[in-house]
C-alpha cells in the first residue's frame, strides 16, 4: 500500500532515494534548503514543499538524508519532533556520529516516536538504483515495519542491534576499509620497487591471504578489475573527503569509547595528508599514487 513519506536532505545521496520512493508509488514530500535540489525532486515525481513542517504533516514516515550530526539533531529536536505525527516512523540514513544518533533516538523516543539510525553503504551509484546496504540501530519490535519502509532503497538491510548501532557498525566497516585500501596501496608500492608486476601481484594476492575487497573489487592499479576508479585517474567512486570523514567518526568514537585503534588513527592521518594536499575529491584509491611519490600524473 503506498505511504506518505517526507524525505528531508535531497543531496547526491538523498536525491535518488527520494525518487526511488516515488518511483515505488509512495506519495514523496520532499524538501531541502537548496532549490535545485527542489527541482530535481519534483521531476523524480516528488512534491516539494517550503519547510520540514510542512513536509511531515500527516505522513507515515520521515526520511532525512543530511550531511553530518549537527543537522541531524538540529532537524529533529526544532522541526520534526512534535510536527510529525506520533505514529510516524523516523529514519536517519545520515552518517554521523554514534552519541548525536543516540540523543536523537533518545529525544524521539520521549515525545513517542519509533526512530532509527540507519546509515547506508553504497555510493550515489546505489541511491539512485535503489541498492544501497542499510546498516540499522532501533528497537528490535520496529525493525519489521523500518525494512518495509526502506526497501524500494534498498538491496539488504540488517538490524545491527539498539539505537546507535547502525552508526557503529557504518562506521567501523568503513574504518577496515580505509586500512584494507592503505595496505593494499603499500603492497603495491612495494611490489613495484622491487619489480614485481602489479598485474601479476593482483593474480596472486586476490587467491592468497591478501585478499580483501579492496584488493578484489577495488584493485587501486589500473587493468586487473576494469570497473575500479584506478581505470579512470581515480576520477568517481567514494571521495577522499568522504572516507576522511567516516574516519574522523571512528576516531572520535575510539577516544570516547577507549578503544585501541593505531591503524585507524594512521589511516585517518594519511587521508587527511592526501586530502590536504588538494586531492579531497579524488577517489580515495588514488592515495596510491601519493605512496608512490606520483601525484602529478
Ligand atoms: P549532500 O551534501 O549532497 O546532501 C545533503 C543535503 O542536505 C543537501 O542537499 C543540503 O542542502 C541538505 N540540507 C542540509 N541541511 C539541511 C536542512 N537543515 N534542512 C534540509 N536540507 C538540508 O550529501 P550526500 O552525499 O547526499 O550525503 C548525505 C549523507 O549520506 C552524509 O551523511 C554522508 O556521509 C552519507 N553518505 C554519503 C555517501 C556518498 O557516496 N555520497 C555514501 C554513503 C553515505
Amino acid at each position: 500500500t503506498a505511504r506518505k513519506i517526507a524525505f528531508i536532505g535531497l543531496g547526491n545521496m538523498g536525491g535518488g532515494m527520494a525518487a526511488n520512493q516515488a518511483g515505488a508509488g509512495h506519495v514523496v514530500s520532499a524538501f531541502d534548503l537548496s532549490q535545485a535540489a527542489l527541482d530535481r525532486a519534483r521531476a523524480a515525481g516528488c512534491s516539494p514543499v517550503a519547510s520540514v513542517a510542512e513536509a511531515v504533516k500527516d505522513v507515515d514516515v520521515v526520511i532525512t538524508m543530511l550531511p553530518a550530526g549537527p543537522h541531524v539533531h538540529q532537524v529533529y529536536s526544532e522541526q520534526i519532533i512534535g510536527a510529525a505525527p506520533s505514529s510516524a516512523l523516523l529514519l536517519d540514513c545520515s552518517t554521523i556520529d554514534v552519541e548525536t544518533a543516540r540523543k536523537v533516538a533518545g529525544l524521539a523516543k520521549a515525545a513517542g516516536y519509533a526512530f532509527a539510525d540507519a546509515p547506508v553503504s553504497g555510493g550515489t551509484m546505489a541511491a539512485d538504483a535503489g541498492t544501497l546496504a542499510f546498516m540499522v540501530g532501533c528497537d528490535e519490535a520496529d525493525f519489521a515495519r523500518i525494512e518495509t519502509a526502506l526497501e524500494p532503497m534498498s538491496r539488504a538491510t540488517f538490524r545491527a542491534g539498539d539505537h546507535g548501532a547502525g552508526q557503529a557498525a557504518k562506521i567501523c566497516n568503513n574504518m577496515i576499509l580505509g586500512i584494507t585500501m592503505l595496505g593494499t596501496c603499500e603492497a603495491i608500492a612495494l611490489a613495484e620497487k622491487l619489480g614485481l608486476d602489479p598485474v601479476k601481484f593482483f593474480d596472486i594476492a586476490s587467491k592468497s591471504s591478501g585478499q580483501s575487497w579492496s584488493v578484489t573489487t577495488y584493485y587501486p592499479w589500473p587493468g586487473p578489475v576494469p570497473t575500479a576508479p584506478s581505470n579512470r585517474n581515480y576520477d568517481g567512486g567514494f571521495a577522499t573527503a568522504m572516507m576522511l570523514k567516516d574516519l574522523k567518526l571512528a576516531q572520535d568514537a575510539a577516544a570516547r569509547a577507549g578503544a585501541a585503534t593505531p591503524l585507524g588513527a594512521q589511516s585517518e592521518a594519511l587521508f587527511q595528508l592526501f586530502d590536504r594536499l588538494g586531492y579531497g575529491g579524488r577517489d580515495f584509491s588514488g592515495i596510491l599514487q601519493m605512496l608512490r611519490g606520483r601525484l602529478d600524473d
